[in-house]
C-alpha cells in the first residue's frame, strides 16, 4: 500500500498534456489556454463618452454657460466632429469623444434650447471619457497557459476580436461498471440486485471535468465481458473501472488488465474510503480502477482521476478549491489511513453530515465539502479546517 501523495506522483508522471487543437471561442469555455495571451488592442479602443449628454470644453463650461449643438454624435461610425469655443456636440455612450472636446456633461445636467443647450452645473475635464487604454494596454498579458477559460475571459477573448482558440486536447474517457449484482436504473430489480448508480456518478464527474463520456458499458463480473469492454475501451485516453478490484473471487478487474498486458503501477493506496484504487496502463490509456463502493468511487475520482483528466487538458491546476472553516462536531479519525470526512460548507462552517462509511450515498448527496483528517488525529468542533469544496 502507499500513501496519496505517492500515489499522485506517480499518476502525474504517467500523464501527459496532450496536443493542443484550434477551436471558436464559444467551444472553449471551462477548458485550459493552450498559450499565453497577450492583449492586441488597447481597451477602450478609442477616447469615448461614458453617458448619453454633450461633449464639451470643460474650461469654459460653468452654470449657465450656453453652448451651441453643431452636431451628434452616435455610438458606431466615427463622425469626426470637432467642438470649438461656444459649442457641443450630443454624443451618446461608446461613442467616439470629438475632436477638441475634453469632457461630457450628462444629458441631466442641461436643458435644452432649440440647437444650444444651457449647463447647470460646471464640468470638470475628463468628466465621462473613457480614456483609450485606461483597462488594458497593448501587449499586457490577458490569458495565462494552463489558465482555466471562464465566460469572463471568453468575453474579454471576444472584446481583442479573437474568433478562435487554442486549448488542450480533448480528453475522451470510457466507463466500465462491473458486478453481478447491477442493473440499469428503470430495469426492475430481482431480488438481490442494486441500480448501478457509479456509472451515473463517474459519467456526471466525467462530464464536469468537461473531458468526454465516450462509453459507458456495464459488465458481469466475467473475464471475457471484462476482456472485450477493456480492450475497445483501450482506444481512449482514459478508462474507469468501477468495481471488482478488491480481493474477492469476484474481482476481475486486475487480473484482466495484466492478461490483456497491462502495467499496474498502484493497488492499494493509503486512504479512507477507497483503499482498493488501481492505476495502470494498458497500451496509451491510462487505466483507473475505483472501489465500487460509492463514496469510495467518488472521493478517489476526486483525489486521482480528475487531477489526471485536467492535467492532460493542459489544465495548470488540478486540485479542488479549498477554503477555511470552523469545524461544527468533533471528528475523529481511529483508522491508520487518512479519512476524508464529507459534509457541508456554508456560512464559512463546516458540518460532517451522514454515515461516514463508504456505500453511505445520502450524506454525500447532501454534502458538498471534503475535509481530510490524517491518520489517528481528532479534530474539534470551534476548530478552523481547511475544506476542498466540489459544489
Ligand atoms: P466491489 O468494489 O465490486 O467489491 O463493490 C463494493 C460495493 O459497491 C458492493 O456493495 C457493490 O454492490 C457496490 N457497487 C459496485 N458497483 C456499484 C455501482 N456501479 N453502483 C452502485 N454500487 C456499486
Ligand atoms: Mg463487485
Amino acid at each position: 500500500m502507499i500513501s496519496e501523495a505517492e500515489a499522485r506522483k506517480k499518476i502525474f508522471e504517467a500523464v501527459r498534456p496532450l496536443s493542443p487543437r484550434n477551436v471558436p471561442i464559444l467551444q472553449a469555455l471551462d477548458r485550459f489556454a493552450a498559450e499565453d495571451h497577450f492583449a492586441r488592442l488597447p481597451l477602450p479602443m478609442f477616447d469615448n463618452s461614458a453617458m448619453d449628454g454633450y461633449a464639451v470644453i470643460a474650461g469654459e463650461c460653468q452654470s449657465g454657460t450656453r453652448l451651441r449643438v453643431v452636431g451628434e454624435q452616435p455610438a458606431g461610425i466615427d463622425r469626426k466632429l470637432r467642438v470649438s469655443n461656444g459649442t457641443t456636440v450630443r454624443i451618446f455612450t461608446g461613442a467616439p469623444i470629438p475632436a477638441g472636446a475634453d469632457a461630457v456633461v450628462m444629458q441631466e445636467d442641461v436643458a435644452r434650447d432649440g440647437d444650444e443647450i444651457i449647463l447647470n452645473c460646471k464640468v470638470d475635464a475628463q468628466e465621462f471619457v473613457r480614456k483609450r487604454g485606461c483597462d488594458l494596454a497593448p501587449g499586457q498579458k490577458i490569458l495565462g497557459r494552463g489558465d482555466r477559460i471562464n465566460a469572463t475571459k471568453l468575453a474579454l477573448l471576444a472584446s481583442q476580436g479573437f474568433a478562435e482558440i487554442e486549448i488542450g486536447g480533448e480528453v475522451r474517457v470510457s466507463i466500465v461498471s462491473t458486478g453481478d449484482e447491477l442493473a440499469k436504473p428503470g430495469e426492475p430489480l430481482q431480488s438481490g440486485q442494486i441500480y448501478d448508480s457509479n456509472s451515473v456518478l463517474l459519467r456526471s464527474l466525467v462530464q464536469g471535468c468537461n473531458a468526454t463520456a465516450a462509453s459507458v458499458r456495464h459488465c458481469h463480473d466475467q473475464i471475457d465481458e471484462l476482456r472485450d469492454a477493456f480492450q475497445t475501451a483501450a482506444a481512449n485516453e482514459i478508462l474507469i473501472v468501477s468495481g471488482g478490484v478488491s480481493v474477492g473471487e469476484h474481482d476481475l478487474v486486475q487480473s484482466t488488465l495484466r492478461e490483456l498486458g497491462a502495467d499496474i503501477d498502484i493497488w492499494r493506496v493509503s486512504i479512507k474510503p477507497g483503499k482498493p484504487f488501481l492505476f495502470g496502463t494498458l497500451r496509451n490509456c491510462q487505466v483507473f480502477g475505483l472501489p465500487g463502493n460509492p463514496v469510495s468511487a467518488f472521493v478517489t475520482f476526486l483525489q486521482f482521476v480528475r487531477p489526471a483528466i485536467l492535467k492532460l487538458m493542459g489544465a495548470n491546476e488540478v486540485d479542488l478549491p479549498a477554503v477555511s472553516a470552523e469545524l461544527t462536531a468533533d471528528e475523529m479519525n481511529e483508522s491508520d489511513r487518512p479519512h476524508y470526512v464529507r459534509g457541508r460548507f456554508r456560512d464559512g462552517r463546516f458540518t460532517p453530515l451522514g454515515r461516514q462509511e463508504s456505500h453511505a450515498l445520502f450524506g454525500l448527496s447532501e454534502s458538498n465539502a471534503l475535509l481530510r483528517i490524517d491518520a489517528g488525529k481528532t479534530v474539534r468542533a470551534g476548530e478552523i479546517v481547511q475544506v476542498a469544496l466540489w459544489a
